[in-house]
C-alpha cells in the first residue's frame, strides 16, 4: 500500500510543485492533479505549479491558466513536490525552486531513477506518475476536477491504454476515475489523438523521409533545425512522430530525432517487445521506461544513428 499524501503532510502552507521540461501529459496531469487534490484538503494552503509552457490542449484541465515559471519573487515554500522526473536535470530552469523549499519530496515512475532529493517514492511498475498518485490518494476525496487530470495522465503515458505499461491495476485505476464522471472521450480525442494542420504535415514529412536499418528492425527519422524553422514548429508540434513510426510493422525500435541547436538533437526511442529502450538512453546520459525513453545527443545526423546502432544492435543479437 503507498503512504497518503495526507500521511506525507506536515505543518506546510506554502506548497510548490514541479516537473520535467517540455511537459507531457503524465507531468501537466500529475502536477496539476496534485495541485487540485491538495486544495481539497485544504483550500487555505498555497499551492503553486511551475512548469515549462506545456501544450494549449491541456487548458481542459483546471489550474491549467496558473502554470507559470518559477521566478525568485516567488520567494520560499515550505514544502516542494517534484513529479514525473528522474533527476534534477530534468527541471530545466525550474530546478531553482529547489533551493527555496523547506522539504523535497519526489514522486515518479522513471526506471532510469538517480535519487537527487532524500524523500523519494519511486515505482517503476506504475504506468504513469498520475498512476502512483492515484494510489497515494484517497478515492472519497478525488475531486471531479483531480480525476480528469489523473485521467489524462494515464492516457498519455498508455499510449490511450495501449502500451505494455498498462495493468489490471491501470485499467482498475482508469475505471475508479471514470467513474468519477471523467470526459474521458473528449479528454483522450481532444489532448491525444488531435493534431494541428502543422502537426500533421511534419508527421507526413517524418513519415516520408524515415529510413529502416538493422534489416528493417529500426526505423529512424530527423527534423532538422532548417525544417523547424521553415514551418515555424516548436517541439510540441512534434509529440506522436515516434508513437507512429514505431507502428510500421517488423520494426522493433522506433527513433524520432529533432535537432533543437546547431548538431545538438533530442532523441525520443520506443521499442515494441524485445529492446530495452531506457538502457540504450542512459548510455547516452538520458533515462526513462523500458519501451519509451529519451537523451540528448550531438554530431551529425550520421554520427547519431551510428552510434545508437551500436548501442541497438546487440540487444537485436546482431
Ligand atoms: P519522449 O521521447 O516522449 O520525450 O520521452 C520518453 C520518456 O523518456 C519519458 O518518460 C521521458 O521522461 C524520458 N526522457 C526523455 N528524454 C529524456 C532525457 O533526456 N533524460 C531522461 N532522464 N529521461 C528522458
Ligand atoms: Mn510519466
Amino acid at each position: 500500500m503507498e503512504k497518503k499524501i495526507e500521511q506525507l503532510l506536515g505543518q506546510e502552507r506554502r506548497i510548490c510543485i514541479t516537473g520535467h521540461v517540455h511537459p507531457d501529459g503524465d507531468c501537466v496531469g500529475s502536477c496539476l492533479g496534485l495541485r487540485s487534490y491538495l486544495l481539497t484538503l485544504d483550500p487555505a494552503l498555497t499551492v503553486d505549479v511551475f512548469l515549462e509552457p506545456s501544450p494549449a490542449s491541456f487548458s481542459i484541465l483546471a489550474g491549467f491558466e496558473k502554470i507559470r515559471m518559477y521566478q525568485e519573487e516567488d520567494g520560499d515554500y515550505d514544502l516542494c513536490f517534484v513529479l514525473d522526473a528522474g533527476e534534477r536535470g530534468r527541471l530545466g530552469a525550474n530546478a531553482s525552486c529547489l533551493e527555496h523549499a523547506g522539504r523535497i519530496i519526489c514522486i515518479d515512475h522513471h526506471r532510469t531513477q538517480r535519487a537527487f532529493v532524500e524523500e523519494q517514492i519511486v515505482r517503476p511498475e506504475a504506468s504513469a506518475t498520475c498512476e502512483l498518485l492515484f494510489d497515494m490518494m484517497d478515492e472519497e476525496k478525488i475531486s471531479l476536477e483531480t480525476a480528469e487530470c489523473l485521467y489524462l495522465g494515464i492516457a498519455h503515458d498508455t499510449g490511450v491504454f495501449r502500451h505494455s505499461n498498462v495493468t489490471r491495476h491501470t485499467m482498475e485505476a482508469a475505471g475508479a476515475l471514470i467513474g468519477k464522471g471523467v470526459r474521458h472521450s473528449k479528454i483522450v480525442n481532444d489532448t491525444f489523438f488531435a493534431k494541428s494542420y502543422l502537426q500533421n504535415q511534419l508527421l507526413g514529412r517524418a513519415l516520408v523521409e524515415s529510413i529502416v536499418f538493422c534489416e528493417g528492425q529500426c526505423i529512424v527519422s530527423m527534423v532538422s533545425l532548417k525544417t523547424m524553422d521553415f514551418y515555424r514548429a516548436a517541439h510540441e508540434d512534434l509529440e506522436g512522430i515516434v508513437d507512429q513510426l514505431r507502428l510500421t510493422r517488423g520494426v522493433e525500435v522506433a527513433i524520432f530525432i529533432s535537432e533543437t541547436e546547431f548538431q545538438v538533437y533530442k532523441v525520443s526511442l520506443r521499442s515494441n517487445e524485445k529492446v530495452d529502450v531506457s538502457r540504450v538512453a542512459e548510455y547516452f546520459g538520458g533515462g526513462g521506461h523500458l519501451r519509451a525513453a529519451g537523451c540528448t545527443m550531438t554530431g551529425t545526423f550520421y554520427d547519431v544513428v551510428n552510434n545508437l546502432s551500436e548501442q541497438i544492435a546487440p540487444q537485436l543479437g546482431m
